[in-house]
């Protein structure tokens, strides 16, 4: 960078809360630590969440601050909880945050595509807007040429495979994988929206790296016609145990007792069951979760997030969802830790005990076990998941697919429930240590090496965010 210039500066604006708002924030810090002005625009409440891993930036003397946008006295967006979906309004933030470009006029703000309402207020106020939309490239392959050529169309069944045209791999679908609205028509403005690819971004940010989906960062550079810096794996920006275990929410166990518990166990031994933050799981879900993962036989930490409860009942309460005796066998055996809430899933997924992932596939925590160099259990559900574990299995193979078929929305009733038989079973082929198993545990670790190396000095996404910030800055002498 110029010295004699002051540093770009670029605003990011996060979505409040779910699995959007924390990369964001790791991609602002990613960016000062680059040597750019970074600030977080966010509300005052949702400010509180990451307030303290901002502060500790600041005493290392990155250029980071947050901007709490002003708002009337009792008015914020969504709850604090990270249960915002890409259908919670947030438009109440447009006009402060207008005023606040024309103000400081940044040298370009990257904003989350779930603020629907802000590619066009930014525009009208000419600022560079960079478009994040939270998927990694071989996702939003996947969905262009869905959405071009529409091969779910042809299909008479809902179980019926069909092949997804035109990418560098063979990849399968069913109609019964893709989102509702995927399937309807008219949706290609959103998902132009969602690629950044509407003709007035000035790119996207994506949270990925190179090596990792190298095909499909070139298919959707040079084929699909994006413009991308691919910056990640931005998670490794939390460093100290403060900041891995402060991440998203609160922890609900405290972090000595789980990593106390995890240095009792053998290397790579150990399972990690989480399924995000916004996913609620049907009680009969839970006791199949369960059962599988006794009959398994291999120790586990799980997490359990919210429980769909039909009529409006408590979602946070966990009451009597268990099977009979369950939590005293596993804690008497010291085979498995229960935590009900949000856990330190990056402290986790970091120790050396822990030898496998079962995830929903949410893009987050596929590049935080893969960054950990662990192979995975696939369970997805919602959103871009089943793309995700198309790569995880068929593309990278490094992992199993748990059997689930149905996409279905985070809010709506849980319909299809996957059986016990099929989590022993996927647990059993990922833990039980056969030639595949094996293999897929190399390949694995051999991600993990090169997901620490993109980021380091050199690295392919070391390089991505410097070039953006040098083309910034060159955007100043024009
Ligand atoms: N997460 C966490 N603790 C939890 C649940 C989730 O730290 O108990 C974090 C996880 O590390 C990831 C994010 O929340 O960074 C979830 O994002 P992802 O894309 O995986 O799923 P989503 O929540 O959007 O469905």
């Amino acid at each position: 960078m110029d010295s004699s210039s002051p540093p770009v500066e670029m605003f990011f604006f996060p979505f409040v809360g779910g699995g959007h708002q924390i990369p964001m924030i790791d991609i602002a810090r990613v960016f000062a630590s680059h040597g750019a002005k970074a600030t977080i625009i966010t509300t005052p409440k949702h400010s509180l969440s990451f307030q303290k891993s901002i502060n500790r930036d600041q005493k290392s003397c990155l250029p980071i601050s947050i901007h709490a946008l002003e708002l009337s006295d009792d008015v914020d967006v969504a709850d604090t909880d990270m249960s915002a979906t890409s259908l919670t309004d947030t438009s109440v933030l447009q006009e402060p945050l207008q005023n606040l470009l024309v103000k400081r006029k940044p040298d370009c703000i990257v904003h989350d595509v779930f603020h629907r309402w802000s590619a066009d207020a930014i525009d009208s106020v000419g600022i560079p807007r960079i478009t994040f939309n939270g998927n990694g490239c071989f996702a939003c392959c996947v969905r262009e040429n869905l959405e071009r050529c529409k091969p779910h169309e042809k299909m008479t069944s809902d179980l019926e495979p069909f092949i997804v045209p035109g990418l560098p791999d063979r990849i399968e679908l069913t109609t019964s994988q893709l989102p509702f609205f995927g399937t309807q028509p008219n949706v290609g403005g959103l998902y132009k929206r969602m690629l950044g690819s509407d003709g007035k971004s000035f790119g996207v940010m994506v949270n990925s790296f190179y090596d990792l989906e190298t095909a499909y960062v070139d298919y959707f550079r040079n084929e699909l016609g994006n413009r991308a810096w691919l910056v990640g794996p931005v998670s490794s920006c939390n460093r100290n145990v403060e900041d891995k275990a402060e991440r998203g929410q609160k922890t609900s166990v405290d972090e000595k007792t789980i990593l106390s518990w995890l240095d009792s166990k053998e290397l790579s031994s150990v399972l990690y069951v989480s399924f995000g933050s916004l996913v609620r799981l049907a009680p009969e879900q839970i006791l199949e979760i369960a059962h599988g993962l006794e009959a398994s036989n291999h120790p586990f930490i799980w997490v359990i997030g919210k429980i769909f409860k039909s009529g409006g009942q408590n979602e946070e309460s966990q009451e009597n969802i268990l099977p009979n005796g369950f939590e005293d066998r596993i804690k008497e055996s010291r085979r498995g830790l229960i935590i009900k809430g949000w856990a330190p899933q990056l402290l986790i997924l970091e120790h050396p005990a822990i030898g496998g992932f079962v995830t929903h596939c949410g893009w987050n925590s596929t590049l935080e076990g893969m960054s950990a160099g662990l192979p995975l259990v696939t369970w997805p559900i919602t959103a871009e998941q089943f793309s995700n574990e198309k790569l995880i299995t068929d593309v990278l193979k490094i992992g199993v697919k748990v059997g689930s078929m149905h996409w279905r929305s985070p809010r709506t009733e849980p319909s299809v429930t996957v059986g016990r038989e099929k989590v022993e079973a996927a647990v059993k082929r990922l833990m039980g240590g056969g030639e595949e198993a094996a293999e897929m545990r190399r390949r694995a670790k051999e991600l993990g090496e090169k997901a620490k190396r993109a980021v380091e000095e050199g690295g392919s996404s070391y390089k991505d965010a410097d070039a953006l910030i040098q083309e910034l800055e060159s955007r100043r002498k024009c």
